[in-house]
């Protein structure tokens, strides 16, 4: 079967055909780099790794592009949010876009997310995004006023076609005193005139200012993938207005289709609730990684499909945990065996198995990378593992090999749900457990000596590296937090 994706523009599923054999050029929307990451970040990331995964695994040469929004997302109030964070935080805007940019990075690189080919700046590509509403403005899909540019909707004949929306039937969201410049509610801003306080602002054409959200956008897809490319993806809450509007930008300052397919991500809620800030149910990658290991994250975001909306929840990371914990063991066990298994293909008829397992997997991912019914071939194929090497105490090195590689390349290599090296990950957490129960004995031993300074300083010392000592009747136990 060949590769299929659900297009959300015309929302119909279709064979994937690339517009150059063998090689996909994709576009991501990135996060606005002002706070930290949230567990709604790693969903999107994590799905479009995936999506990346499986694309490179299936033989296609992938450039990977994903953008860093530095400048000019603003929030309903006009505010920047880069800006307003440098103000609160009284830091430079750039200190701030860094900070978050390295804090983003890093949570990606726990999450076992690869990094995109190239992540463009907005703020790297200000004269792209300046020629491209010049090109607009000549065109006449544009217009200056006030030193702002806006782009006129009225003149992008299928302005809503992504979500489907009229543009009779919109409201406006934006400000009054904006409104007032525009020629049509609708209209957004491709440049913004820079007020006399605004740090971000650049020369332009049209004096001082700064540029709209959406173009960059435009700007970087078309300089590093050219004007027609093949996947756009993105978060499906930024459908509208932002990827609409890269969508006429795009097509009329290039008079080319710009994405072929569109491929959006549902949301995720906590406990049934949107994640705000103000509702206190905000979860940050870090918070999240404290207590879940990243393999067990990666298991609970693609145990439902990339489209549809998931909601976090300690129960349904608990069952997601004991899902990749019945993976990982039976890999755990294939390795171990595999250490002392004789050579040759004792036990070969099990390669059945795991045939029809790599069939089965490969025909759940090229169904618009159906991930719940991939990991479901896991588990089915994890069953069928314990049963067999509990049965069988003659298995060749040959077979164990077979199995192990379907963890590794399918588990592992697309999924990204089974560590490289388990022996590695295992007994580096072994040694920890085995230096605290040490310490632990130290501050026993000093207490027994009446020591009680050095066996608080033990007590101390460990809880500012996040492990936590308990005393109990049968004794001294630990956890970390
Ligand atoms: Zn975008």
């Amino acid at each position: 079967m060949a590769l299929q994706i659900f297009n959300v523009l015309g929302r119909e599923k279709q064979v994937f055909t690339p517009l150059e054999p063998g090689r996909v050029n994709m576009y991501v929307c990135g996060p606005t780099v002002y706070d930290h990451a949230h567990i709604g970040h790693a969903k999107t990331y994590i799905a479009f790794d995936v999506i990346v995964r499986y694309l490179r695994h299936s033989g296609y040469n992938v450039l990977y592009v994903q953008n860093l929004t530095d400048v000019g997302h603003l929030l309903d109030t006009g505010e920047d949010r880069v800006l307003r964070r440098a103000e609160q935080l009284q830091a430079l805007p750039m200190q701030i876009v860094e900070t978050y940019t390295r804090s983003y990075f890093e949570d990606m690189d726990a999450l076992g997310v690869l990094r995109p080919d190239i992540s463009p700046r907005a703020s790297g590509h200000i004269p792209e995004q300046i020629k491209m509403i010049q090109e607009l403005i000549d065109k006449g899909y544009a217009y200056e006023v006030n030193g702002s540019v806006y782009f006129d909707v009225t003149k992008a004949p299928d302005y809503g076609k992504l979500s489907n929306r009229r543009i009779e039937t919109q409201e406006a969201g934006t400000r009054e005193a904006v409104r007032g410049e525009k020629r049509n509610p609708l209209d957004f801003a491709l440049w913004k005139r820079a007020e006399p306080e605004h740090i971000l602002r650049w020369d332009s054409p049209w004096g001082e200012g700064f540029p709209g959200w959406h173009i960059e956008c435009s700007a970087m897809a078309r300089k590093y993938l050219g004007k027609t490319f093949d996947i756009h993806g993105g978060g499906i809450d930024n459908i509208f207005p932002h990827n609409e509007c890269e969508i006429a930008q795009s097509e009329c300052a290039n008079d080319a289709p710009f994405a072929r397919y569109w491929v959006l991500v549902g949301s995720l809620t906590v406990d049934g609730v949107k994640m705000s800030k103000s509702l206190g149910n905000f979860i940050t990658i870090k918070d999240a990684l404290k207590k879940y290991r990243p393999e067990v994250i990666r298991t609970f975001m693609l145990s439902v499909h990339y489209s549809s909306p998931v909601d976090y929840s300690e129960d349904a990371m608990q069952a997601a945990a004991r899902g990749w914990e019945r993976l990982y063991n039976a890999y755990r066990l294939v390795s171990q065996r595999l250490d002392s298994a004789p050579e040759g293909t004792a036990g070969e008829a099990f390669v059945e198995q795991v045939n029809r397992a790599r069939t089965a997997f490969t025909e759940a991912m090229d169904d618009d990378f159906r991930t719940p019914a991939a990991l479901a071939v896991l588990q089915e194929f994890t069953r069928e593992v314990n049963s067999f090497l509990n049965s069988t105490v003659d298995i060749g090195a040959d077979v164990l090999r077979q199995i192990e590689a379907v963890y590794r390349e399918l588990g592992g290599g697309i999924l990204g749900i089974i560590p490289k090296d388990a022996v590695a990950a295992d007994s580096s957490a072994e040694r920890e457990a085995a230096l605290i129960e040490l310490l632990i004995d130290l501050r026993r031993q000093a207490r027994a000596n009446k020591n009680y300074a050095e066996s608080d300083r033990i007590r101390d010392e460990l809880a500012k590296v996040g492990v936590i000592l308990e005393d109990r009747p049968e004794g001294t136990v630990w956890r970390t937090i």
